[in-house]
């Protein structure tokens, strides 16, 4: 998970997903079933409050800290229950959101004559939007006609 983790990953993220990794391997977990539902109570020991990862009629996982519904990355709680409940080893596919991987870096920029550049950079979003701007004022100047 880790490893993947590292090559999908931007540097930021993957620093969070991390620690969330390092953080589920102290976690204790439970499985209860509920009316067909099942749930997993995770904590870290009896004095820490207790999380809740359920699973979901569509098989994907939710926890009561709703930190990968916040930040996008998953916490703790759900990699526990991934790696130690399910046997799961690789971050399925629908929790890797696009927009915090590399790949998503380098896809974002074309520029003014539609070729694509390939950058690596951050800013590449921002001069996106900036050509995306300067086109627009472009075509504006050729709409409003001058009046003689
Ligand atoms: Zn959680």
């Amino acid at each position: 998970m880790l490893i993947q983790a590292r090559e999908v990953y931007t540097k930021a993220i993957f620093l969070e997903f991390q620690h969330q990794f390092e953080q589920a391997v102290e976690l204790n977990i439970k499985c209860v079933t509920n009316d067909g539902n099942i749930f997993y109570p995770v904590n870290l020991d009896c004095a820490s409050k207790e999380r809740h990862v359920k699973v979901q009629s569509d098989n994907t996982l939710s926890c009561s800290c709703r930190m990968f519904e916040m930040k996008g990355v998953l916490c703790s709680h759900i990699i526990k229950i991934l790696r130690d409940a399910l046997n799961i080893k690789e971050i399925p596919t629908q929790y890797i959101l696009k927009r915090w991987t590399k790949q998503a870096r380098v896809e974002c920029v074309q520029d003014m004559y539609g070729s694509e550049i390939q950058e690596l950079q951050q800013t590449c979003r921002y001069r996106s939007l900036f050509l995306s701007s300067l086109e627009y004022q472009v075509k504006l100047r050729r709409v409003k006609k001058p009046i003689f």
